[in-house]
């Protein structure tokens, strides 16, 4: 963390990985198939899983699909967890079937019994449990138009509910309040951030499609991020989670938190563009994201295209290896340097060529 300092939290384990304590700012994301489809759930983790994805969360609504916990954990690398509304029992099941952690929204599972019974069970197992606060569950905050009263309501119910926890001696616990609107999200982080110190699950819920919820998620996040809260974060999206994954990387990496993986600059074009940048970007990511698909690339790469080789190379000279376009090739440059030239139709062919050089030669990790 170069320009700020991260919020203290309690270091918690879920499954093989750690969040909060200074631990890096894991992503996480949500399987949207039928959990009983055992199959389709446990392709779509692993293409999560080489996305770089680090947490899982399946949706548990009935008995038959905690049943299916332990089959899924079978197949998968990463910490699986279990999402429960309503039913404590179905949590107490896919504990036994050896989840890693479980998510309750204390609006809706019932009575302080309740919960107190999954918390008999999660503490047994040696597992944490996040409190997932949602605004939407929470009938004192449904009339309120002040968004600060909002935050304070949803923030206050985090608090008692992580008191029942506290009370049965457990403190595993990750914290979440979600609101779908920006100011009462970030304003109740930052009141829970300042009473307790347990680990917090950041997201913007139902913040919308691949574009709205980006923009979103990415305005609502980063104002926490910056001011050094969150701990995990998910990037919901009405959409294919593997965008979840992709835009929780680029806005840790936009915020210099993590820069794992490729990152593809470029200039927005102007007069000076001789050659169809966005063409050329747009394939480029394709075969950029068809590596990472593979599990390749873990370690930062910048990689920089450019239109045009008069200010192109100057402005990207951060990048670790870049292309500037002329009229029919590209000059190629390295750190600023410049190295050679290159046809315009083998542009993303050489970012490729890069790509694997880097691997082989071992300064970008493989996953
Ligand atoms: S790099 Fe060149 S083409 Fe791109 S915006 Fe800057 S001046 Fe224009």
């Amino acid at each position: 963390m170069k320009y700020f300092k991260r919020n203290e939290t309690k270091k918690i384990k879920i499954g093989g990985l750690v969040i909060g304590g200074g631990s890096p700012v894991a992503v996480q994301s949500m399987t949207n198939t039928n959990t009983i489809d055992v199959k389709s759930t446990i392709r779509q983790i692993k293409k999560l899983e080489n996305l770089g994805c680090e947490i899982i969360r399946v949706s548990l609504p009935d008995m038959e699909s905690a049943c299916k916990v332990s089959e899924i954990k079978k197949y998968i690398k990463i910490p699986l967890v279990a999402d429960i509304h309503f039913d404590w029992r179905i949590a107490v099941e896919a504990i036994k079937r050896g989840i890693d952690k479980i998510r309750i929204n204390p609006g809706n599972i019932g009575s302080k019994e309740k919960v107190k019974a999954v918390v008999k069970e999660a503490k047994a197992a040696k597992i944490p449990i996040r409190v997932g606060v949602n605004a939407g569950s929470l009938k004192a905050a449904h009339s309120l138009k002040d968004n600060l009263q909002k935050a304070a309501i949803l923030a206050g119910a985090a608090i008692d509910n992580v008191e029942i926890l506290e009370s049965c001696g457990f403190d595993d616990i990750v914290v979440s309040l979600k609101a779908s609107d920006i100011e009462t999200t970030v304003e109740a982080y930052k009141i829970f951030a300042s009473k307790r110190k347990y680990p917090l699950h950041l997201g913007i819920t139902e913040s919308g499609s691949l574009l709205s919820g980006n923009i979103k998620s990415a305005a609502g996040l980063g104002i926490m991020l910056y001011e050094g809260l969150g701990d995990t974060i998910r990037v919901s999206l009405t959409a294919d989670p593997a965008e979840e994954v992709k835009s929780a990387f680029m806005l840790l990496r936009s915020l210099n938190i993590r820069n794992e993986g490729i990152e593809i600059i470029s200039c927005p074009t102007c007069a000076r563009t001789k050659i169809d940048l966005i063409k050329v970007v747009s394939d480029a990511e394709k075969a950029v994201e068809k590596i990472e698909r593979a599990g390749k690339i873990i370690k930062p790469l910048k990689i920089a295209l450019m239109g045009c080789i008069v200010n192109g190379p100057g402005e990207a000279k951060d990048a670790d290896f870049g292309i500037a376009g002329g009229k029919d090739e590209g000059l190629l440059f390295e750190k600023g340097k410049i190295i050679g030239k290159v046809k315009k139709e083998d542009w993303v062919k050489t970012i490729i060529r890069f790509i694997d050089k880097e691997v082989k030669n071992g300064s970008c990790g493989i996953r």
